[in-house]
């Protein structure tokens, strides 16, 4: 065995992106992230084959300073949090500084952006980690973050990499929980140059209908209860739309999506004795808590949770699904058959 030394930065970056880049999809969630965390109203995605030749989020946030491109692009860098309590109370969905120095370091990753009031947009590039020069650029107000060649400078990697189809899917899947999150925001999604989706702001119940289809929003009840700075809401799917996969299961903490035992486990109750057992409920369900109730920073790419209060949380959940879900039913047992 050598000596010990210290990993270089880009090594160390390397080392990082296997967790927060695991493939396309995964840079597009933490870029669409930034776009939501910079307050945009409008988020446009463009993807060539599946994401990995090209993968483009464009938004209308507030922007990024000149003299921060270089910064944004560098580890352990972020605007979002400064201590930590800041940490302890975190409600943006970034805040590990990671994801833009992750891409950069396998990727040719380009940043171009105008804050508001600024004359005109800067622009700067890295390819596997190397920075290269600020220039100006033309750009309305927002950021435009364009990642090509994933993997190019990490072949190994790249052998993971699966089919297009197998990527692109992974892609608007992710594109489609982002969207389903923020009902507020326009959504844009582009593959090959061809229109998939263009959804405008709306309300949940429409964003869902053009998401999951018109027979979802039939077949499914609002959901709204509150407890102890604890709020569930959102919609739930009733059993005539029950399907063969969990693949229109949407849960959402603080914003953020999330796959938790603990409220899966919750639903799987509420919906057991109205669905067969081989069958699974839809639904997009949001709660909502004080950040000093939930620890996001489980895991790096935050898909996992762990909460302070979890009876609370699965008692929460049990209660205000079982309630929505028995009235309707109840109506229809009640109805005459025709
Ligand atoms: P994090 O999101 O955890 O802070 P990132 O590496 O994803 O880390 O981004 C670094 C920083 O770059 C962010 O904290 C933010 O200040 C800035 N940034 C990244 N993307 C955008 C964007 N689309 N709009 C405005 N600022 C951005
Ligand atoms: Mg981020």
């Amino acid at each position: 065995m050598s000596s010990i030394h210290l990993l270089s930065d880009l090594l160390i970056n390397q080392i990082a992106a296997g967790e927060v880049v695991e493939r396309p999809a995964s840079a597009l969630k933490e870029l669409m992230e930034n776009s939501l965390d910079a307050g945009s109203g409008e988020i446009s995605v463009a993807l060539q084959q599946g994401g990995v030749k090209s993968l483009r989020v464009a938004d209308n946030g507030a922007g990024i300073d000149r003299d921060q491109l270089q910064l944004a692009l560098s580890r352990h860098a972020t605007s979002k949090i400064a201590s930590l309590d800041d940490l302890e109370s975190v409600r943006s969905l970034g805040f590990r500084g990671e994801a833009l120095a992750s891409i950069a370091a396998v990727s040719r990753l380009a940043l171009t952006s105008r804050k508001q009031g600024e004359r005109h947009a800067w622009r700067m590039e890295a390819a596997g980690g190397d920075i290269s020069g600020l220039q100006p650029a033309a750009l309305e107000a927002g950021t435009v973050a364009e990642m090509q060649d994933l993997y190019f400078n990490t072949p190994a990697r790249r052998k993971f990499l699966k089919t297009e189809a197998t990527e692109y899917g992974h892609c608007e899947e992710t594109f489609r929980r982002m969207a389903l999150s923020r009902a507020d925001v326009s959504f844009g999604l582009q593959h090959n140059g061809r229109r998939i989706w263009q959804l405008p702001a709306a309300s949940l119940a429409q964003r869902a209908t053009a998401l999951l289809g018109e027979e979802f929003a039939a077949a499914a009840v609002p959901v709204e209860e509150g407890a102890g700075g604890l709020r569930l809401h959102g919609l739930a799917g009733l059993p005539g739309f029950s399907r063969g996969s969990r693949d229109a299961q949407y849960v959402y903490v603080n914003g953020r999506f999330v796959r938790d035992k603990l409220i899966a486990h919750a639903v799987r109750e509420a919906y057991r004795d109205i669905i067969h057992h081989d069958r699974h409920p839809a639904f997009v369900l949001f709660i909502e808590l004080p950040p000093e109730m939930v620890d996001v920073n489980v895991h790096p790419t935050k898909i996992e949770v762990r909460f302070r209060e979890s009876r609370a949380v699965h008692q929460l959940i049990y209660h205000a699904l079982n309630k929505s879900l028995a009235a309707p039913i109840a109506t229809r047992r009640s109805e005459p058959p025709q």
